[in-house]
């Protein structure tokens, strides 16, 4: 295997924390017959700059929202805004890898106030990446691949010269694997992801190239050569 050149990162769970109740929940339950996933599948992919518009957005799907619907939006989006904060040791993984050469990409399905808070939760970070692709950007999302040729394009590199980093396996570890990338699986969060260890055991699914209980062992794997 190729020594890698780049490290690409997910985001939620791998690097921040927070809020415990995701925000497509959040909406569900304020519109009668919404899904939470249906909600995130627009939340995620539109580029939005305030709650007003995630309230546009919600009703060229769901028709007029009720004031109670609005307000309770607008106290998410604010809410949201602040809401990342950073695990432990993953600013310094990244600037680990940072400073021993690599790209560093960021690659993430998340929606507009949740990368604000990001931004504030991991500054450094922002600041050494050389490619941040975000779902609310392009309109993709994992596990399509989209996403994952898009940021090692704006890596100018390989599959086979980068490395994927995160922390759920259909999202993050199966994609990368299938494009040709190596892969480390954060298992910070085993009872989430038993259903793909059993497959992984029981040789139905790929094993990760690594795999680590906490973002903080990353750099120290020896695929970094
Ligand atoms: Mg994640």
């Amino acid at each position: 295997m190729n020594r890698p050149l780049a490290a690409i990162f997910d985001i939620g769970a791998t690097l921040v924390t927070g809020p415990p109740v995701a925000p497509n929940k959040v909406i569900a339950k304020l519109i009668d017959g919404a899904s939470a996933a249906d909600v995130a599948s627009i939340i995620m992919t539109t580029e939005l700059s305030c709650a007003d518009g995630v309230c546009r957005a919600i009703e060229s799907r769901y028709g007029v929202l009720t004031d109670t619907a609005r307000g309770g939006i607008s106290q998410l989006w604010k809410s949201q805004s602040s809401a990342a904060e950073e695990i432990d040791g993953a600013v310094q993984a990244v600037l680990k890898l940072k400073n021993r050469g690599l790209k560093i990409g960021l690659l993430s399905d998340i929606w507009a106030p949740y990368y604000d808070s990001v931004v504030k939760a991991l500054p450094q970070v922002i600041d050494v990446a050389d490619s941040i692709v975000l779902s609310c950007r392009t309109g993709a999302r994992k596990p399509d691949l989209t996403n994952f040729t898009r940021v090692l394009d704006e890596l100018g590199i390989e599959a086979a010269q980068a490395v994927m980093i995160g922390d759920t396996y259909t999202h993050d570890i199966k994609p990368a694997l299938d494009l040709g990338m190596q892969a480390i699986w954060v298992l910070a969060r085993p009872d989430r992801e038993s259903e793909s260890i059993i497959e992984i055991l029981n040789q139905d699914n790929p094993a990760p190239t690594a795999t680590v209980s906490h973002i903080a062992e990353v750099p120290a794997l020896g695929l970094w050569g």
